[in-house]
């Protein structure tokens, strides 16, 4: 059985990798220092707790497991709180990755996939985005996943690494299955909070503006199912078995969708009214993103099978109503 070291396994978009590398026969052994992921939601193989930051720990995880490739999503992600912590985020993100890669080298790990974000776009000029649109971060969470990258591209310049970066725009549902889901504390993502909104575990719905420049003058993102992102880690690591290149792709439905559809969707969803208002803009928010995700679907074969609005909502609705 092959074996995947998986940085950030007890988390969100980390944990659903866990289940598909498990279904594709890969033992995912989790590395998570539970700072925000969940014991609980390490299911599909063990769990180490460690900091990606703590060389020491990740050597003796690494000579424990002997991963074939190693999956990193461990990383700070809020893009208000990189704001306020700035150095912080550059620490977890950008030099937690340096170790991990200085680890890796040393372990002899040579293949690495690396959890990217569409915020390493900032606001494009043009639409949609793609994998050659300019890096260009306007907050510092966008500005550590772009270092991040950065420090892994030099890492392959200089040594026998293999990598895939994934961007992914706005990971959102929960297991189909019900086995994981989204548990952020505190949640700021749109769909988690109009469904505690809609079911009564909020008060209100806050929009963050509704003067831009988009037809219903509400931000427009590209929502992908969380499973779908899943099961592209497992085609890339396919593609870099096959294959000498590293690669960068988008993951995107190339649909945008706004504030105000996803706060229909939850209405259709739940059956109940979103009680919502609108608030100021929230800094660092580009009006309109999507992606054309060219790159995923014509080299790795990954499209989305999931993501279409209904199912992305019944889904993370499904997943709110277990944690009650
Ligand atoms: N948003 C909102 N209210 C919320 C959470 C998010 O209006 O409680 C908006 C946010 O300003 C953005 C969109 O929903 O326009 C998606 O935000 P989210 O935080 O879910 O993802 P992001 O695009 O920031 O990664």
């Amino acid at each position: 059985m092959r074996t995947a070291l998986i940085t950030g396994g007890a988390g969100y978009i980390g944990s659903h990798a866990c289940k598909a590398l498990a279904r594709s026969g890969w033992r995912p052994v989790s590395y998570d220092d539970l700072s925000q992921g969940h014991r609980a939601l390490v299911k599909w193989g063990p769990l180490e707790e460690g900091d990606i930051r703590d060389r020491a720990r990740l050597d003796a995880v690494l000579a424990r497991w002997r991963p074939q490739a190693v999956l990193h999503f461990a990383a700070l992600s809020q893009v208000g709180a990189s704001v306020l912590q700035p150095d912080l985020y550059r620490d977890v993100n950008v030099a937690g990755t340096e170790c991990l890669l200085a680890a890796m080298r040393a372990a002899n790990v040579e293949t690495l996939v690396f959890s990217s974000t569409a915020a390493v776009y900032g606001v494009p000029t043009r639409l949609p985005i793609t994998e050659t649109t300019p890096v260009a971060p306007t907050n510092p969470y966008g500005e550590t996943k772009a270092a991040a990258e950065d420090a892994i591209r030099r890492a392959a310049e200089g040594g026998k690494l293999r990598y895939a970066i994934l961007r992914y725009f706005n990971a959102a549902g929960g297991d189909p299955d019900g086995e994981t889901g989204e548990s952020h504390d505190p949640e700021t993502h749109l769909i988690p909070n109009a469904i505690a909104a809609a079911l009564g575990k909020t008060p209100t719905l806050d929009i963050f503006g509704d003067d831009y420049p988009t037809p219903d003058g509400t931000c427009i993102r590209d929502y992908v199912h969380v499973s779908d992102v899943a099961w592209a880690h497992i085609a890339a690591l396919e593609w870099l078995e096959a294959n000498d290149e590293p690669i960068t792709c988008d993951l995107g439905t190339g649909q945008g969708t706004s504030n105000l559809a996803v706060i229909s969707a939850v209405e259709a969803a739940t059956g109940r009214r979103v009680p919502w208002r609108t608030m100021p803009r929230r800094p660092g928010d580009p009006p309109v993103l999507y992606t054309a995700g060219r790159a995923a679907r014509e080299t790795l074969g990954w499209m989305p099978l999931r993501s279409d609005l209904p199912s992305i909502v019944g889904d993370a609705l499904k997943w709110s109503q277990r944690l009650q």
